[in-house]
């Protein structure tokens, strides 16, 4: 079996940078991620608030090339990662425990990887809106992924849902593909960010309506109609409804970290390890990223109170890897 110095849970943004500045501060560092490097970076079309990420101009002002999608970002930030010497694993993390001064990682496939040091950045989940027909009709007309599923739904009536950041980029990914976008929201105005929340009631493909939730989804084999609520302003039902017709729903609610490895759960094994964890579920650290469990650092989405921006992420990454190599340094020479 191979030890690490710093093991790094999820290959996001976050995760990725983490990565980097681990295998430059000559920390051995092994990045285990069970989908694809990069997280949910993937799905944004174009970073376009990424510092420097900007279109590429000629003195004419023409556009010679655009900001990088968030894909071909990920892309970059792994093969930056690789190239300063961080290993890569694929696979699932189901249980993470302490033994004296290691973490020991135990991995689907009965695999197990140990490091005095761990970073968690596992990201977050999608929530959902937890109504009657979303469970049964996922993959068959819901969806949680404009770029993912929008276009099988190309000149259809899209319903999408939420009044965050997250609604609002993904329904303007939706207006491209149809004219028929319905953004349903249960409060009276957006949460999203002013910019973003005034392109959207601009955007002449959205319908935009306020005090309205999605109560019910219904179909056959597939997504049919959909049962809206008339809400109030404290985004609670009145229970005024109506049924209209609808080829596809598209939640943006939000999301859960995946912060169950700190905290005793797992997926599918036991934890030792007991981190602080917010009310929502993020885990608690300090300016470092430090949490509350010696050598156990968290960034990234799944951390409490972080801006869930890219940059923002690879930040905390950075942070969280540079106080790994000083937890490391202090533990040997104390
Ligand atoms: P969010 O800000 O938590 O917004 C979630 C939205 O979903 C809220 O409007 C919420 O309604 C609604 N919602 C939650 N549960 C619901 C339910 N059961 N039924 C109906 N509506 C429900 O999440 P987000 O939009 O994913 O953004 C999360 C973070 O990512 C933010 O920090 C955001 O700035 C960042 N982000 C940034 C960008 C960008 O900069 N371009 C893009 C995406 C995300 P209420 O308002 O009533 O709570």
């Amino acid at each position: 079996m191979i030890n690490f110095d710093l093991l790094i849970i999820g290959a996001g943004p976050a995760g990725l940078t983490a990565a980097q500045y681990g295998a430059r501060a000559n920390l051995k560092t092994l990045v285990i991620e069970q989908l694809a490097p990069g997280g949910q970076a993937l799905l944004i079309d174009v970073l376009e608030n990424y510092p420097g990420n900007t279109a590429l101009l000629d003195a004419g002002g023409k556009v010679l090339a655009e900001p990088k999608t968030g894909f071909d970002f990920s892309q970059d930030l792994y093969r930056q990662a690789e190239a300063f010497g961080a290993s890569f694993l694929t696979g699932s993390v189901l249980s993470l425990e302490k033994e004296g001064a290691l973490f020991v990682a135990g991995l689907s496939g009965g695999e197990v990887r140990k490091a005095p040091a761990v970073i968690i950045a596992a990201g977050a989940k999608h929530r959902i809106l937890g109504v009657p027909g979303e469970k049964e009709f996922t993959g068959r007309g819901v969806s949680y992924c404009a770029s993912c599923d929008g276009p099988f739904f190309r000149n259809k009536k899209i319903f999408a849902a939420g009044g965050g950041d997250s609604a609002c980029d993904e329904a303007r990914y939706l207006s491209r593909l149809t004219s028929r976008v319905i953004l349903i929201h249960r409060r009276d105005r957006f949460r999203a960010q002013k910019a973003l929340a005034e392109r959207t009631l601009r955007n002449p493909n959205i319908e935009v309506r306020f005090n309205t939730s999605i109560k019910e989804i219904r179909g056959g084999q597939k997504v049919e109609s959909v049962i809206l609520e008339r809400t109030g302003n404290d985004g609670k039902g009145t229970g005024e409804t109506r049924e209209e017709a609808a080829d596809a729903v598209f939640v943006f609610a939000g999301t859960t970290p995946q912060s169950a490895l700190a905290a005793g759960g797992t997926g599918g094994g036991t934890s030792g390890i007991r981190a602080e964890l917010d009310e929502n579920g993020g885990i608690v650290t300090d300016q470092k990223m430090a949490s509350s469990v010696p050598g156990l650092f968290a960034a990234g989405d799944v951390r409490s109170g972080s801006f869930r921006q890219v940059v923002v992420a690879a930040g905390e990454g950075a942070v969280a890897a540079h106080s790994a190599a000083e937890y490391l340094d202090e533990t040997k020479s104390g």
